[in-house]
């Protein structure tokens, strides 16, 4: 039976990674993320059905645009498997609570489209932070009662404000704009979701995590620009899914 549900979360996340793929891709060009439907992006060949399925498309079409041959990247099965992967992780981690579960995978999705979108145009759009903030709120006031609603606002708000202090200390030591608007923005949904000051922690596990990543970015653009908001991703879902307590962590060093 736990195979079964295995299973059932990995297609569950191929098929969502594949549309978050394209959510992240045409928000920030201002285009519908349901017309026009899938196309290659060289010759404009609409994808049939069979073509749209997440992995084996890849794998059938051998990598190639059935009309031009044009080579697909690989990047969106990569992130298929991977988003497919994450959500099967979260499934074990927390199948214990349906809640934990919901506010798990949407944060692992909101932070997937903020990936793609920062990775692509240094861009994390508004309307992704607005409403899965949202989303957020409602499942973890179910989560923790009415009456504590304002608990996660706080968490939110104070890693805002640390994080809009390490930006202004950034921009006076480097004389320039250190990060952008929307780290800042997308701090407060991370310390809402990871409380505080776990999501401080997950800055310094991206920031550790990206130092590789960064590397191979800065070799492959040469604009020298690198987004934050993917390793701010990398460490928030680590931090999540290894449950790690930063405070539990100092309080047994002490
Ligand atoms: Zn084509």
């Amino acid at each position: 039976m736990e195979i079964y549900y295995i299973v059932v979360f990995f297609i569950f996340g191929a098929i969502l990674g594949s549309f978050y793929n394209v959510v992240g891709y045409r928000i920030p060009k201002g285009e519908s993320i349901i017309f026009p439907s899938s196309h290659c992006t060289n010759c404009g060949h609409k994808l049939k059905s069979y073509e749209l399925v997440p992995i084996f498309s890849f794998l059938f079409l051998r990598g190639k645009c059935s009309k031009c041959k044009q080579r697909i990247s690989w990047f969106y099965t990569i992130f298929e498997i991977l988003t497919g992967l994450l959500f099967v992780l979260c499934y074990c981690i927390f199948k214990d609570s349906i809640i934990d579960l919901l506010i798990a995978l949407t944060f692992i999705s909101m932070l997937i489209i903020i990936f793609v979108s920062d990775f692509h145009y240094l861009i994390i759009p508004d309307s992704v932070l607005l409403i899965s903030s949202i989303i957020l709120l409602v499942e973890l006031i179910v989560k923790n009662g009415l009456s504590n609603f304002y608990v996660p606002l706080i968490n939110g708000c104070l890693s805002f404000i640390i994080m809009y202090a390490i930006k202004l200390l950034g921009d006076f030591i480097f004389k320039k704009e250190s990060m952008g608007g929307g780290d800042i923005k997308l701090l407060f949904v991370i310390g809402m979701v990871l409380g505080f000051p776990q999501a401080l922690f997950s800055i310094f596990v991206g920031s550790l995590v990206g130092l590789p990543i960064a590397f191979v970015i800065l070799l492959k653009k040469n604009d020298h620009v690198i987004p934050f908001g993917p390793l701010l991703g990398v460490g928030s879902i680590i931090v999540m899914l290894t449950q790690f307590n930063v405070m539990d962590f100092f309080n047994s060093m002490i």
